[in-house]
């Protein structure tokens, strides 16, 4: 009798296949009292076991591939960078020393609080960090509850290396980063995981591998065996068990034109992205780490509208100096060849914390706090590096810079002296750059948005960040569970302030891009042209998808319709005409 089981879809896809039930024997942690006499034997044995997990990771990290996405890599970096940290290194043999209680015990005490300390944090993409604590706590304890001394194989991997993968859904309680790794070339189909949500490491790496998974499904290893037919729609976030021939027929359908419709996208690539009534738009590509260089070449985009990056200065306790930012610019750059790359300044604080906001310093408002080019404005020890370092990769292509979060012309001001300032100290320093590197703001704050023409008046180009933009003209936390119901891209008021900027842009004589989430959902394509936008930056896997949107447009119609949206004060009618704009 076939039925359903449901978690959270975050990576689209269906896959049929068989479970494979990731059992991880976890040991059972008591508590037992050390005589005083071999106390420091006990400390002895747990950093004997904090370094054989250490080299278990590093013989896990020297496993990814060249071609495996960054997220991947930066993941076991963290886990590495905690058994180097001194709550793991220090804190539990002050327990053992002054609880005189086992290693295992110790580090149940450690965890416990750095869990609670995470537990308390506003931001969910932190609270989610807890989960690497919890990974590195488990990796140690089992090591050390392993008697044999010589033992060095990770159990997991043991495991996993024995157990034939391909073609598989696993279905697990939670991933590891290394998890995914050591999984990434045995052809798995799909993940399922009891815990996690969208921001999870699974979520998040199953999106970069491009297969379906579904999270938070709870309980779900109490309805499923091992070795059981299963599918996986990643999308609505549904696992199909007991199946018939009636239903693997329809999903086998369903796969074969997903399949399909990804050939026919496939063939899009390198054509341009020209409207029925022949208006070009450019397609850009969002990246967050130098290696995403490859997934923007893959579709051809025009180039790359946002490159975020604050991923440089996250999981580590210092800043990145000049040289490290030139490299991951260079290598963007090169891997590239050619086409424009915007680099965005330093986009810290709120969801993006430096050192993964484990110093615990977390503002109770940090959206509204001190972030992005206030932060950047406040430290200039940490910014002028990053000035210099964008500056000198102007040399090397077509660097365009880019400031987040501007609220008020002062600011613009403020960074337009400090890039004349920089290029004076290059100048001295006899080292190239380009004299007319484009400097262009985002609009993601609605008083920028307002006061768009001021902000056109000065600068070479404008983005509009939507995913802030929304939250802060809607007053809603973009990370919070509770109100996400409420952020409505859609709403009159976003799209007055979007238009207003498009116009600002237009009569300036300046461009004009969206590099929020909205400009990669096709739902959206059809709305954004009426609007007037001209230029769309993505994350690269939507790319095809809006091209084809867009090949069949017409923007003069479409303008005609969205003026009479603009216009109306009637709710019923305001949703009549968005589904005029998405069918036409
Ligand atoms: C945005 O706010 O829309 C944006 C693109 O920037 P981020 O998501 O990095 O804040
Ligand atoms: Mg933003």
């Amino acid at each position: 009798m076939p039925f359903s089981l449901h978690g959270i879809g975050v990576s689209r896809g269906y896959a049929i296949g068989r479970t494979y039930l990731l059992q991880r024997n976890q040991p059972e942690i008591t508590e037992y009292t050390i005589p005083d006499n071999i106390i420091e034997d006990e400390v002895r044995r747990f950093l004997n076991g904090l370094d054989l997990a250490r080299r278990q990771l590093q013989d896990i990290r020297g496993r990814v591939s060249v071609t495996a996405p960054g997220d991947i890599g930066a993941f076991i970096d963290t886990h590495l960078l905690m058994l180097q940290d001194a709550s793991f290194t220090e804190a539990p043999i002050h327990l053992i020393r002054s609880r005189r209680c086992n290693a295992e015990w110790a580090l149940k005490i450690q965890q416990d609080l750095l869990v609670r300390m995470f537990d308390e944090m506003d931001d969910p993409y932190l609270r989610t960090r807890k989960d690497d604590v919890d990974h590195v706590v488990r990796r140690v304890q089992r090591i050390l509850v392993t008697d044999d001394p010589a033992y060095f194989n990770d159990p997991d991997y043991a495991e996993m290396a024995a157990s034939r993968l391909e073609g598989r859904v696993i279905v697990a309680d939670d991933l590891t980063p290394a998890d995914t790794i050591l999984m990434q070339h045995q052809g798995v189909l799909a993940f399922v995981t009891e815990y996690g949500g969208p921001l999870s490491h699974t979520a998040i790496l199953a999106r970069s591998l491009g297969i379906p998974a579904i999270v938070g499904a709870r309980n779900i290893r109490n309805y499923l065996g091992h070795d059981e037919p299963v599918i996986v729609d990643g999308r609505q976030g549904i696992i199909l068990v007991g199946l018939d021939e009636r239903i693997l027929r329809y999903y086998r359908e369903k796969q074969r034109e997903e399949r399909r419709q990804q050939r026919e996208l496939n063939k899009l690539k390198g054509k341009p992205a020209v409207t029925r009534d022949g208006i070009t738009i450019s397609l850009h590509a969002n990246i967050e780490l130098p290696e995403d260089a490859l997934a923007v070449r893959d579709v051809a985009a025009d180039g790359v509208g946002l490159y975020r990056t604050e991923f440089l200065f996250m999981n580590r306790a210092s800043f990145p100096d000049e040289e490290e930012h030139l490299a991951s610019y260079l290598h963007v750059i090169k891997t590239l060849e050619g086409i424009p790359v915007t680099i965005r300044t330093a986009d810290l604080g709120a969801d993006k914390q430096l050192d993964s906001g484990r110093s615990g310093q977390v503002c109770t408002n940090p959206a509204m706090g001190l972030r992005a080019i206030r932060m950047c404005l406040k430290d200039l020890g940490m910014f002028r590096p990053q000035l210099r370092a964008i500056l000198r990769a102007s040399a090397h292509g077509s660097v365009r810079m880019m400031i987040p979060m501007l609220a008020s012309i002062q600011e613009v001001f403020q960074v337009l002296k400090l890039v004349q300032e920089t290029k004076q100290e290059l100048r001295e320093r006899g080292l190239a750059f380009d004299e007319h590197m484009p400097v262009g703001g985002m609009i993601e704050v609605p008083a920028a948005a307002v006061c768009a023409e001021q902000f056109a008046h000065y600068m070479d180009f404008l983005s509009i960040g939507t995913n802030d933009l929304i939250q802060y003209t809607l007053a809603i936390d973009r990370v919070d569970d509770e109100v996400n119901y409420l952020f409505d891209p859609l709403h009159p008021a976003v799209l007055t302030l979007i238009h207003h900027t498009i116009r600002a842009g237009q009569k300036a004589g300046i461009p004009v891009s969206l590099c929020g989430e909205m400009a990669g959902d096709s739902r959206y394509t059809r709305l954004l042209l009426g609007l007037g936008l001209t230029e769309f930056s993505m994350h690269p896997t939507g790319l095809l998808e809006i091209k084809k949107v867009i090949q069949g447009s017409v923007v003069s119609e479409l303008n005609a319709i969205v003026g009479r949206l603009l216009h109306t004060t009637d709710a019923e009618k305001y949703a009549e005409i968005l589904k005029d704009i998405a069918q036409n």
